[in-house]
């Protein structure tokens, strides 16, 4: 293995100034559960990492009046015991309480699960129907936020340039009655083939028990994570019954298709995605 340097900043300052040195070959480190692996198979050889696991400033859950912040070292385990993110994005606690072992979900970061842009990331999907953006820091102390979906361009490819780390997440509350769910198929020990992620968002209108709006994020279907616009439509004014969870079902199996065209696993998640929406829709309906 090639030798590197690293670099252990523990404020934004010193970020800075640490992003100053890097060069395309530079790497940052949060939780290391997919760095640390890339390194020992020698899929990288970095000049030089950036450790910002001791960055505490990164590592919160808060709120003002109209949004939700997340700092990009918060671990899947401090998600799931959110109070915050319990009443405000069930979808994202689920998603992470279904994330590897405790292990990884007490190293696992949310800032590392969307540099590592896996098309099986389990957040990233959840961050697209929650429309959050996340905030990036660059080498000469500037800032600016892009939507999740734009930083997703491929597996293991991301929109940042190497002097630029992500340092937050945020996205809005919402205005209306905001309910969410997660449900996945197939886990890291799984062949491949069987890893589906379905996420529901739906602004629900419990008088008349119909869905006024609704957001659906598909992963581990494609290059990257989407969001199933067709379907978004289609949910759109429709009330809760049986037969609209079939309808749902039906309409993402065909988005699959769409999705993934002459891949080999596509017979099998057409119809695996079926038993998938059955599961996220029920959740998202225990949630009222
Ligand atoms: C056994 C096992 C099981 C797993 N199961 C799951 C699972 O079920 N679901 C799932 O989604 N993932 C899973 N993972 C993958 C991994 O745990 C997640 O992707 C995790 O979120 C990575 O976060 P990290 O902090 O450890 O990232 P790191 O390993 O530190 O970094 C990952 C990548 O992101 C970049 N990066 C890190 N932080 C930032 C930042 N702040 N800004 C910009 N780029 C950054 C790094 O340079 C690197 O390329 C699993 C991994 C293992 C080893």
């Amino acid at each position: 293995m090639r030798s590197f340097d690293v670099l252990t900043p523990s404020n934004i300052l010193e970020l800075v100034q640490a992003l100053k040195k890097a060069t395309a070959n530079s790497k940052i480190l949060s939780g290391g559960t997919d760095l640390v692996i890339a390194l020992h198979e020698r899929r990288i050889e970095p000049d030089l990492i950036i450790d910002m696991s001791g960055m505490r400033e990164l590592d919160y859950i808060n709120e003002d009046n109209d949004n939700i912040y997340i700092g990009a070292i918060t671990t899947f385990t401090q998600i799931t015991e959110s109070q915050l993110l319990n009443k405000y994005a069930a979808c994202l606690v689920q998603a992470s309480e279904t994330v590897g072992s405790r292990q990884i979900r007490n190293r696992g970061t949310i800032g590392g699960n969307i540099g590592n842009c896996s098309p099986a990331g389990d957040t990233l999907p959840v961050l697209m129907v929650l429309e959050a953006a996340a905030t990036i820091l660059n080498s000469q102390g500037n800032t600016r936020e892009m939507p999740i979906g734009d930083i997703l361009k491929g597996p293991n490819r991301t929109a940042l340039n190497y002097d630029e780390v992500i340092i937050g997440v945020k996205f809005p509350k919402g205005k209306g009655n905001w309910i969410s769910s997660f449900a996945k198929l197939g886990s890291r020990t799984a062949v491949t083939i069987a890893k589906i992620n379905v996420v529901l968002n739906a602004d629900y209108d419990a008088d008349t028990k119909t869905i006024r709006s609704a957001r659906v994020g598909l992963g581990a279907v494609g290059k990257t994570a989407f969001r199933a616009l067709r379907i978004e439509e289609m949910l759109k004014g429709q009330k809760v019954s049986d037969q609209l969870t079939e309808r749902l079902s039906e309409e993402l199996s065909k988005e699959i298709e769409n999705a993934i065209p002459g891949r080999a696993s596509l017979p099998y998640k057409k119809e695996a995605i079926k038993g998938v929406a059955h599961e996220a829709f029920e959740k998202l309906l225990n949630s009222i």
